[in-house]
């Protein structure tokens, strides 16, 4: 099956009883284990409804198996759990999300997990490895300046020193890059953004070979973090729809980022789908497309960015991203805030950036609407 396909069938669970076409939603947290090889239990990380939104994502990013998590940091902070010890050496990009940041500077060094911060840049990256690294984590592209890494790059250097490699690939979507294909070991996504879709559940997902779940699996059994029947099924019916989606909000995307980009008010735009992206070539080698997230910088001069957001009328002024509805936020003062002014200054996240998260609405009204608050 193609993806489209795969979106709609994968994994679904057959109903046998009934002959109902969608999945049901089984919501018993107790289960018979007499004569049963694997015990069912929601924190085993093994029930139908969780199985089921695995096995379509597995589908979907071309994985073996994976966990399913009640938050995008549940799946993060497990993942990485399952293949650190005290002693160990992790290498991160500074772009990385926030959360995983926060991650990284608040809970390894109590647990004796050193940790190297990069730019976003695979020579960068490989060369912060040390003898006692265990993990890779990067991001791509990355939030919120849209930066892209050569995802191929890392994987090599990293399998042949038997590193894993860990990829947040949330903003991308299993439509437009498949890291594990690449190279890379596990893949994370918040499904809280696209693969849910709506903004209304959180949810996260790790994927990797059958070997890592097994052992992501048993780190994340003591460490909990599991999801419910209903939010597995409701993620399921979402993912149903995530390529007529995420393809109707890429290609939106890539109008307002041309449609910015000559925009005398404007004075940069982050989108891997320009042509004149310093990361267009690389994002075109491991991308089928770009993603419907991009950041632009306002010529301050001739544009209040405060007054801009509160004059659009669409647009929603809010964190999070990735729903059907488009939202803005300028990271300075959300995302990154807890970051001190001159490590924003250092990264490129100027007080004028706005991040974009494009939605299925009708693109000329979004364009109205940038119009109108430009004005
Ligand atoms: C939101 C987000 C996360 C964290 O996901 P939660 O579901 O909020 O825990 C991780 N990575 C990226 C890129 C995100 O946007």
């Amino acid at each position: 099956m193609r993806k489209d396909t795969q979106c709609v069938h994968s994994g679904a669970i057959k109903d046998t009883m009934s002959g109902g076409v969608i999945s049901p939603i089984f919501t018993t947290t107790a289960f018979d284990y007499l004569d049963r090889e694997h015990l069912s239990y929601p924190r085993y990380f093994n029930t139908p409804n969780q199985n089921a939104v695995v096995a379509k994502v597995c589908a979907l990013e071309v994985a073996e198996d994976g966990v399913l998590f009640s938050s995008g940091m549940a799946a993060m902070s497990t993942a990485i759990l399952a293949f650190v010890k005290s002693g160990d050496h992790v290498v991160m990009m500074d772009e990385l999300y926030g959360g995983t940041h926060a991650l990284a500077t608040d809970e390894f060094p109590r647990l004796g997990i050193e940790c190297t911060f990069t730019a976003t840049d695979a020579d960068a990256v490989c060369k912060a490895v040390k003898d006692n690294t265990r993990i890779i984590v990067i991001e791509s592209p990355t939030n919120p300046l849209l930066s892209v890494i050569d995802i191929k790059k890392v994987a090599e250097f990293a399998r042949k020193r038997n590193i894993v490699t860990i990829i947040d690939n949330t903003f991308a979507t299993p439509l437009h890059q498949n890291p594990h294909g690449l190279g890379i070991d596990i893949v994370v996504h918040s499904g809280t953004k696209y693969m849910g879709g709506h903004s209304d559940i959180c949810c996260g997902i790790a994927v990797t070979t059958r070997e890592k779940t097994e052992r992501i699996r048993a780190v994340a059994r003591n460490l909990g973090g599991s999801l419910n029947a209903a939010t597995c099924a409701l993620l399921e019916r979402s993912m149903m729809t995530l390529s007529i989606r995420v393809g109707r909000q890429t290609e939106n995307a890539g109008r307002i980022a041309q449609h910015l980009e000559q925009h005398a008010k404007v004075r940069r735009v982050n989108y891997p789908g320009l042509a004149s992206s310093a990361f267009h070539r690389l994002a075109r080698s491991q991308m089928d497309g770009f993603g419907a997230m991009l950041s632009f910088e306002l010529d301050q001069e001739k544009v209040d960015p405060n007054r801009f957001v509160r004059s659009l009328r669409i647009i929603k002024p809010a964190v999070s991203l990735g729903g059907i509805e488009s939202t803005i936020c300028a990271p300075a003062v959300t995302s990154h805030a807890k970051i001190s002014a001159e490590e924003r200054r250092r990264i490129g996240i100027s007080d004028s950036l706005l991040r974009l998260s494009v939605g299925i609405e009708q693109v000329d009204d979004l364009i109205e609407d940038i119009e109108g608050a430009l004005k």
